[in-house]
């Protein structure tokens, strides 16, 4: 027998209208790259939306097309996210700190017909535009005045075509599995391949956010949004502010350490989201300048962090200086991005502060609404013990099931289960404890060193900045850990010290075979050690020097 209630469709649309109509004087405060500031609210990105469909309508622009933005935090921007993707349009962000050729592969994969671009970005434009000839039209997001200078024919003003558009719009009742938003994976093996979002995964995504285990946001939360609106769909957080009526705080491409404290202080933020590399500089900062800083301006309660593991140091400075609790959250493009939140059980309740660090370190326990699950080489499942080691698997509401245009082909087995390339284990409490990813891992003598325990440890010596750690051949081991540090700025610490602070933390199989110092790492366009070109620079290390 069916349950005789209504289906509505889960949309895009319904979000924006309900921030419209019940928040719409939650304000949406955005800086742009002068550091001007400016204020609006949910009513006027809601309005504003809807002149963008308009827009969209005016100049030809398909249902399911594919909108490209190269764009930072902005209300602009965050009118493209609702304007574009309410009137079934596909908004497709594209991450302006890949290269230029990964760009413009992934542009003209995307089959994208106008891209709008913040004037920032008018010389990448200009180095674009003549390789990609799909593109009928660059729209600057600015208005007349600060129109940037770019050699293209089919040059738009974003306010120009707003000003033009009609106020009034009536967002379609489309089927919730229309496509809505378009996020590629950054690419460090192949190209990159694009991971198509429906309305329906985003609301789900955005009520999963929303619920109080999870990132627990409130109207009553002002967020800054450090993580950028281009990076798996800024973590789904601006639908599910929307879908709470949360303030939210656009940074602009200043996400300097003073800029971002400047935001906090002025805009009484409660929650803030980076990744951990902007932590990292922000708490420093904050150190080297509290004899002059009052904080108990701030109002800051959470900071969420995720894409890279946040070290030890990172979760203990922001409660010991700040009292802020460190959300640790992992996902990923595929994953829309949220899946696991580290947030405390019943049982934490009276723990010590050693203890809920223990736990803020592990990448958290899965949302309703998604499924997790390790799995072996041979791809049987694996026990929920946290000692057993195996990939993890995920399937769900906002799981990937495929990549656009069926890149990569056939990318879930016949259960549903996507192979996330992470390896981990997974407590009995259900907390997920990543050691490491597939192609990274270091195969010893049969058995697997985890790279992201010893770069952990190896960050917690006084001296080191970063430090990471790649598998070099080996004739006898087959592959042994090489450890490459970044010194932090004035410290020079020498090999033996480094390997003496590790040796009583870690098994001696599992010490490195040589330590080797540079001036820095090299990282990927979203913040992560790039370790393909480590291994390719330091390929055969251990042979030379060993
Ligand atoms: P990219 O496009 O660079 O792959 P993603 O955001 O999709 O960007 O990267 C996802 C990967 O990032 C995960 O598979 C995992 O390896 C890593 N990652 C994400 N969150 C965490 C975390 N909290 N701790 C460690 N690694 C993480």
């Amino acid at each position: 027998m069916l349950g005789l209630m209504q289906q509505r469709p889960l949309l895009i649309s319904t979000l924006i209208d309900y921030a419209e109509s019940w928040h719409g004087g939650r304000e949406i405060v955005s800086r742009d790259a002068e550091g001007a500031f400016h204020r609006t609210d949910w009513a006027g990105i809601a309005a504003r939306s809807k002149r963008v469909a308009n827009a969209l309508q005016a100049l030809g622009v398909g249902d399911g097309e594919r909108v490209a933005t190269l764009a930072w935090n902005g209300y602009r921007h965050l009118e493209l996210y609702f304007g574009v993707t309410g009137c079934g349009r596909v908004l497709h962000t594209v991450n302006p700190r890949l290269f230029p050729e990964q760009i413009r592969y992934i542009i003209h994969h995307a089959e994208n017909g106008f891209v709008f671009f913040d004037p920032i970005f008018a010389p990448l434009v200009d180095q674009l535009a003549p390789h990609l000839p799909l593109v009928r039209g660059w729209v600057a997001l600015c208005d007349r005045s600060a129109m940037p200078a770019v050699h293209v024919d089919t040059l738009l003003c974003f306010e120009d075509l707003l000003a033009a558009a009609s106020p009034d719009y009536e967002w379609p009742s489309l089927d919730e599995n229309t496509a809505c938003t378009l996020c590629y994976t950054s690419g460090t093996t192949g190209n990159p391949k694009g991971v198509l979002y429906s309305h329906r995964s985003m609301v789900l995504h955005a009520f999963g956010a929303c619920s109080v285990d999870s990132l627990a946001l409130s109207t009553r939360d002002s967020i800054l949004l450090v993580v950028p609106l281009f990076h798996a769909n800024a973590w789904g957080i601006p639908f599910a502010a929307a879908a709470c009526g949360a303030a939210l705080v656009l940074p602009g491409p200043k996400l300097d350490p003073e800029s971002v404290y400047l935001l906090l202080e002025q805009e009484g933020c409660t929650k803030a989201m980076g990744i951990p590399t902007i932590w990292l500089n922000f708490l420093a900062w904050i150190e080297n300048n509290l004899s002059r800083l009052d904080l108990s301006r701030l109002r800051l309660k959470h900071v969420g962090a995720g894409g890279t593991a946040p070290p030890r140091a990172t979760i203990e400075k922001f409660h010991k200086l700040l009292g802020v609790f460190l959300l640790h959250a992992w996902g990923m493009t595929e994953t829309s991005p949220i899946v696991t939140v580290c947030s405390p059980l019943a049982k934490h309740d009276g723990a010590t502060r050693e203890q809920l660090v223990e736990m803020q370190l592990k990448q958290g326990r899965q949302m309703y609404g998604v499924e997790l699950k390790l799995a072996g080489p041979d791809g049987k499942d694996l026990p929920h013990d946290g000692k057993t080691v195996g990939e993890l698997k995920v399937r769900g509401n906002w799981i990937v099931s495929g990549y656009f245009k069926g890149e990569g082909g056939q990318v879930v087995d016949k259960d549903g289960w996507f192979g996330t390339g992470d390896v981990a284990t997974i407590d009995p409490d259900g907390y997920v404890q990543l050691t490491d990813r597939l192609k990274d891992v270091i195969k010893s003598g049969g058995e697997w060193i985890s790279s992201i325990e010893i770069e952990n440890l190896a960050v917690s010596h006084p001296d080191v900045f970063e430090a990471a750690v790649i598998a070099i051949e080996h004739p006898v081991w087959q592959e042994r850990p090489l450890l490459i540090v970044q010194p932090k700025p004035g410290h020079n610490p020498d090999k033996q010290a480094i390997l003496d602070f590790l040796s009583d933390k870690i098994a001696k199989w599992w010490m490195p075979d040589d330590v080797v110092f540079v001036e820095s790492l090299p990282h990927t366009a979203t913040g992560k050690l790039l370790k393909t070109e480590l291994r390719e620079r330091f390929h055969g290390h251990l042979a030379v020097h060993g």
